[in-house]
């Protein structure tokens, strides 16, 4: 058993299973065993790889996105340029490198970053040295002085959800407990009907199946559409998303893992549930566009004529990667049409690349 499992374990044991939700919070997040606390996750020699460390065409095309909107926005003196869970800066590097073409842009962004990894925030020091990043644990200490245009990418996965499971005319929460031997830990169901679930799950369900609600990605949304609704911004957000029921992922050294199995080691996620996300939007005064699945946005924001561009000076093992690179992000049986790219923002402003619907409606 890992550190962590052993004090889950003990925790179960002297007050009984807990929710989905929290065991998957305390696997990320715990201050000191947390899977995020205490590694570096990204990469080849880590457990998985995003879009910005696949290739540099995602972030710099990510930026004719910033900069576009920010001159919809009527190209603000100040703004708040934020990105939630940034991994290791890969993307905002990428982003800001492009930007310096347009230094109004440049100097009106102050640059704030929505970090709870010590390691990651190292990682984003050194890659946005030059920048004068400020860290920040949660999107509410973020000044809110200024319009806001925020990045969050693969972070909504991220937050922890919880699970109901449909039984009879009823849905019963699906806790975390403890094997018999009391050494490893199993799926358990609330003996009570949860009434929570009973107010916004679907009121019809064949036996059995999973319904999923994530309250932290929610309160997240809504705190971010009520600034937008406040101030004039935009927020972009982009994730995994798509699956029904049951969409929690375990995954380790590249792998897919056991999502109970030696919590602190492996990353868990869970699909993001757009629709209720778009919901919570509008209902706090925020206009949701998309979603668009990735790979069409990314054509939207010129990642041909990018990528075009910087293979007419690269070598050709570099042209090479940039080929394979381009591939992964926008192939429509890869990341391009497993991610969604969703934009929350001030009524009357149209993020750039949203002007038209994607194939998906909500
Ligand atoms: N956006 C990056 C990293 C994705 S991994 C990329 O695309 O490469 C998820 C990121 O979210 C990591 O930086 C992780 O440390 C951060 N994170 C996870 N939970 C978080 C939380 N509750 N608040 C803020 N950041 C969080």
């Amino acid at each position: 058993m890992t550190p962590l499992a052993r004090l889950l374990a003990r925790r179960i044991e002297l007050a009984g299973p807990i929710p989905v939700a929290v065991f998957m919070a305390e696997a990320l997040g715990h201050p000191a065993h947390g899977y995020y606390v205490t590694r570096d996750p990204l990469g080849v020699r880590g457990d998985f790889t995003t879009a910005p460390e696949i290739s540099q065409l995602f972030g710099e095309s990510l930026a004719v996105w910033a900069i576009e909107t920010w001159q919809r926005m009527g190209a603000p003196r100040r703004m708040q340029l934020v990105e939630l869970g940034p991994g290791r800066g890969t993307l905002m590097q990428d982003l800001l490198r492009v930007a310096k073409a347009v230094p109004d842009f440049t100097a009106a962004a102050e640059l704030h970053l929505v970090e709870t990894s010590p390691a990651l925030r190292a990682a984003q020091a050194q890659r946005l040295d030059g920048y004068a990043p400020r860290w920040h644990d949660s999107f509410d200490a973020v000044p809110d002085d200024a319009p806001l245009l925020l990045i969050a990418n693969e972070l909504f996965d991220a937050l922890p959800v919880r699970q109901f499971v449909r039984v009879g005319a009823a849905w019963h929460e699906r806790l975390v407990g403890l094997d018999e031997d009391g050494d490893s830990f199993r799926f358990v169901l609330a003996p009570g009907r949860s009434s929570l679930a009973a107010g916004i799950a679907p009121a019809h369900a064949a036996e059995g199946s999973v319904f999923e609600l994530s309250p932290a990605s929610l309160s997240l949304m809504g705190a971010i559409a009520a600034r937008v609704a406040r101030r004039a911004g935009c927020a972009l957000v982009i994730d995994y998303a798509g699956g029904v029921g049951d969409t929690l992922q375990a995954v380790r050294n590249h792998a897919r893992a056991e999502f109970l199995v030696d919590p602190g080691e492996s990353d868990l996620t869970a699909h993001v549930d757009f629709g209720a996300l778009a919901r919570v939007a509008r209902e706090s005064g925020a206009v949701v566009h998309g979603p668009l699945l990735q790979g069409e946005l990314l054509q939207r924001l010129g990642v041909m004529a990018r990528f075009d561009a910087l293979r007419a000076r690269a070598t050709e093992m570099q042209a090479n990667t940039l080929a394979s690179g381009l591939t992964r992000l926008v192939s429509t049986d890869g990341m391009g049409s497993l991610f969604r790219a969703m934009a929350v923002g001030t009524e009357g402003l149209m993020p750039t690349g949203f002007e038209t619907d994607g194939v998906e409606a909500l």
